[in-house]
């Protein structure tokens, strides 16, 4: 009997290197065999229905699982380039991690990004349902789910960077053909992922047209370019005609580099206009983070954390994402920003572009 699973296993293996993985997007490190992705492709996933399944039992392992134990249901998603992200509703976790076998092919360890190692053996698999057991004699089913939709938005944002290396420029489909950044300037990742071992949210804000956070706080009294109220301002006035961030000033460029720069008023109407926006509370461990999910024309999605903004010492309306952009107001006192608002009456989310005064600490999502 012993035999039989490991055969099914390695079967399940050959599948699993030759298939593609058609949701995850992640066609720039495809390295399968191009014969087999192409004949995977389109005619596997969505059209054979239910009938066809325990004719398949070579059924690609890539793919989303859902997993039942005795404790939580547990939602894996398989790359395949042996990455996968570990879900967990309720409390959500999600963790990046590698899965390896042992020789014998009879026992999957997931390693997680955290550190920590999760050994399964295999115990049967047939029908889209594996079944493991853990060293402590937990067992898992897992089965395989015929499309990510029960995963919601979750599977939007997990799956919409292709790999750990942020920031990533996501497509949206938008008119202009401009990528948004999966993360804010001056952040290493995007706000969903927990950073170990101090998983504490910290979002960076500047003052419009300066290039580092300011630690003595964020007022016109310590704005890099002279207080406006003392009628000081020394850039982007009325006298010099400069509307639009240089790229020495420009933080999404001295922060990334060129072709990185933060996006004009006008990129900013547009995701406002073209994306479906949503509010989400998203649970990364034991931490909750606040926010909107941009999703673009063709299905990918940015998220955008609820930073708020930030005056002198603290931080003001931190349910609001807002994001400067580029361009300077007709009252040279003051900026564009990107305002993301969820309507208390109607849940709702208002996607607006106003202006404010250039001392304020707002962050900054970076575009190309
Ligand atoms: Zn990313």
């Amino acid at each position: 009997m012993k035999k039989l699973h490991s055969n099914l296993f390695v079967t399940m293996m050959v599948a699993m290197l030759g298939a593609g993985f058609a949701s995850c997007g992640d066609d720039a490190d495809d390295n399968a065999p191009k014969t087999e992705s192409n004949t995977n492709n389109g005619s596997n996933q969505s059209d054979n229905g239910g009938q066809s399944d325990e004719n398949e039992p070579a059924n690609p392992w890539v793919g989303t699982w859902r997993c039942e134990n005795n404790r939580k249901p547990l939602v894996y998603i398989f790359k395949k380039d042996g990455s996968f992200l570990y879900y967990q509703e309720n409390y959500y976790v999600r963790m990046d991690g590698s899965y390896v076998y042992n020789e014998a092919k009879e026992m999957l360890i997931l390693s997680l990004d955290n550190g920590n190692t999760i050994t399964y053996d295999v115990i049967s698999f047939a029908n889209n349902t594996l079944i493991y057991q853990t060293e402590s004699k937990d067992s898992y089913t897992f089965t395989k789910q015929k499309d990510d939709s029960a995963l919601g938005f979750y599977k939007d944002i997990y799956t919409t960077c292709p790999d750990n290396r942020h920031p990533h420029a996501i497509d949206l489909g938008l008119p202009s053909g401009i990528k948004w950044s999966c993360c804010n300037a001056l952040a290493f990742t995007p706000d969903y992922v927990v950073n170990f071992p101090t998983p504490d949210k910290v979002y960076e804000y500047v003052s419009w047209g300066e290039t580092k956070q300011n630690s003595d706080g964020y007022s016109w009294m310590y704005y890099k370019y002279g207080n406006a109220e003392k009628g000081q301002l020394r850039k982007y006035t009325d006298y010099d005609n400069k509307t639009q961030l240089e790229a020495e000033d420009d933080i999404a460029t001295t922060w990334l580099g060129t072709p990185w720069r933060t996006p004009s008023k006008a990129e900013c109407e547009e995701l406002a206009k073209m994306c479906t926006w949503t509010h989400v509370t998203l649970f990364p461990l034991y931490i909750t983070v606040e926010g909107y999910i941009a999703k673009g024309v063709n299905g990918n999605v940015v998220f955008f954390p609820a930073t708020g903004s930030k005056g002198i010492r603290s931080t003001y309306d931190e349910t609001e994402g807002c994001y400067w952009s580029s361009t300077r107001a007709e009252n040279p006192e003051e900026a564009w920003y990107l305002c993301l608002k969820q309507s208390q009456s109607t849940g709702e989310v208002t996607h607006r572009v106003f202006s404010q005064p250039r001392h304020w600490g707002l962050c900054v999502r970076p575009v190309q």
